[in-house]
């Protein structure tokens, strides 16, 4: 009986050979074909910039920096994600607090966004930084998340780490609305460069800062100095950065693979649709369809409709396994992590996102699948659910 996993990075021939040339050439740390990678990126994706870093935890650290995150900002992301969402904003010393989400659409819900904003403003708390996250690659609200951010003031940093191909009102996730967006290429993601992440923006000053904050502060491009150049070896720090370069094998991986992002894609809204059709009147909750977004299709993500099942998600889940089935869980509600509990919260505080982590379980989905395992899928739900 073989293994179904999850999610499974898809490497083809064509990516090996670029890997290996990557590595046969001149360059090995980030050299041409990183620049190359950004610019597939950002036509891809309509955005003029695109910074290439290490990984997506890496783009939101240097991302809330270069919005000027720091002690005294407050940054607020959603509870349903992964740790990174939230964590990036204590690597800048702020405090992060959570947005409840929608029920239907598992990201942060608009609603409960703009309430709490309301309560922010009339307590002087109001958020400097934003992070929805667009789960499983379905895109936020964000024309009118913007709309928000314009009133009250604060920057829209998306966490799109799901949604690499994904579109929102006839444009690419990432291009129109947020004031920055992340992506990321972890090996279980949409497009992989093993470990790696991408910033988009249309904004060049923040693109520069990017650039800067990626690779230890310094620059050697003469337009930058700030002082007259000792000489041709000259450089100069002019902010404090990390060493966050994606190298040449990882972007000659990335540019390879976003060639095949629009196949690999279809063949993920084919299984989507299929698992839709399939499921039928099984006592599970489908991801909700929205007309005016294409979700980039990451993860297919099912909660266990507790009115018409008895059966638990750990039942499930067990059964799953057994069956050689890898499912997982997306996510463990980030505000009730040990450590965010020492911060302050606790269960309760986000009751939507508990109650979604209760009943939740994303079940396989990458573009090597095939129907056969799909039915299987489907089927060891259904009988499990049934019992
Ligand atoms: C994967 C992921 C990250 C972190 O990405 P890395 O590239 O592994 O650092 C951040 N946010 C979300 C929502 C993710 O799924």
């Amino acid at each position: 009986m073989s293994f179904t996993p999850y999610s499974c990075q898809n490497i083809s021939d064509a990516d090996v050979e670029a890997v290996v040339a990557a590595l046969r050439s001149d360059f090995l740390t980030q050299g041409p074909s990183v620049p190359s990678f950004e610019a597939a990126f950002a036509e891809r994706h309509g955005v003029t910039h695109a910074v290439a870093v290490s990984n997506a935890t890496a783009a939101l650290h240097i991302a809330c920096l270069a919005f000027g995150v720091g002690p005294g900002s407050r940054v607020w992301t959603s509870p349903n994600s992964f740790l990174a969402s939230a964590n990036c904003a204590l690597y800048c010393g702020a405090t992060v607090d959570f947005v409840d989400i929608d029920a239907s659409t598992r990201n942060m819900s608009l609603q409960a966004l703009a309430d709490k904003l309301v309560v922010a403003e009339a307590t002087g708390a109001l958020p400097d930084v934003v992070i929805p996250v667009d789960f499983s690659g379905l895109s936020c609200d964000l024309r009118e998340m913007r709309a928000l951010a314009d009133r009250y003031g604060f920057k829209i940093l998306e966490d799109a780490s799901h949604a690499t191909g994904g579109a929102y009102l006839d444009k690419p996730v990432g291009a129109a609305w947020a004031h920055a967006s992340v992506f990321s290429f972890h090996a279980v993601k949409i497009v992989t460069t093993a470990e790696g992440g991408m910033i988009t923006t249309q904004d060049g000053d923040l693109a520069h800062k990017l650039r800067l904050l990626r690779s230890h502060g310094m620059s050697r491009e003469a337009i930058d100095l700030e002082r007259p150049a000792d000489g041709p070896w000259y450089y100069e720090q002019q902010a404090l950065g990390y060493n966050y370069r994606m190298t040449d094998l990882q972007a000659a991986l990335g540019l390879s693979q976003l060639a095949r992002l629009d196949e690999m894609h279809a063949r993920r809204i084919a299984l989507a649709d299929r698992y839709d059709a399939l499921f039928g009147d099984a006592p599970v909750l489908k991801p909700v369809r929205l007309n005016d977004r294409v979700s980039a299709w990451h993860l297919y993500a099912i909660e266990i409709d507790d009115s018409q099942t008895s059966v638990s998600r750990r039942q499930l889940f067990e059964a799953m396994r057994a069956e050689q089935i890898g499912v997982n869980v997306h996510y463990i509600p980030i505000h009730t992590q040990p450590y965010y509990e020492r911060l302050g919260f606790k269960r309760g505080d986000f009751p939507n996102a508990e109650r979604y982590y209760d009943r939740a379980l994303s079940i396989p989905l990458y573009p090597a699948m095939t129907e056969a395992q799909q039915d299987k899928v489907v089927s060891v739900v259904r009988r499990t659910l049934a019992a």
